[in-house]
């Protein structure tokens, strides 16, 4: 099992408490945030997060508005929207762009530690890929 840490952006405080609990006992911490705007302020304190589960429905900037802000600032950050039956269409949406996969709310324990861990592994990938090419870029630069 992996030991992570994961920002959860709800606006439903006894729903992250809840889940908080549980993924806990999954060695999952959560860094909760009940806005749009303190998820963002709290993915700018901490660059170890590398997941987000959002929500979609939430007061003020909604799960949508949230994504566009955290892709654009944090680029490989991989995000799962959380989404009630009403608004599916709008997580269908958020994977346009660039969610990378959304949950139906109440969420299976084990559907959302599996789709953790893919976010994850993709991160990871990412990471590398990224890390390889600043690294061939470099080795380019010395070779000139
Ligand atoms: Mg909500």
């Amino acid at each position: 099992m992996i030991t992570t840490k994961l920002l959860m952006i709800d606006d439903e405080e006894g729903f992250v408490s809840a889940l908080s609990k549980r993924l806990a006992m999954r060695d999952i911490e959560v860094i909760p945030a009940f806005s749009g705007q303190e998820g963002l302020a709290k993915l700018n304190e901490d660059t170890s997060i590398d997941v987000i589960l959002l929500d979609v429905k939430m007061p003020g900037m909604d799960g949508i508005e949230t994504l566009r802000r955290i892709k654009a600032a944090h680029p490989i950050v991989e995000v799962i929207m959380l989404t009630g039956h009403a608004t599916w269409e709008t997580a269908i949406e958020g994977m346009k762009l660039g969610a990378f996969d959304y949950l139906m709310k109440p969420c299976e324990i084990d559907d959302l530690i599996t789709k953790l861990e893919a976010a994850k592994k993709r991160h990871g990938e990412h990471l590398e890929k990224i890390l390889e090419a600043a690294g061939k870029e470099l080795r380019d630069k010395r070779a000139r």
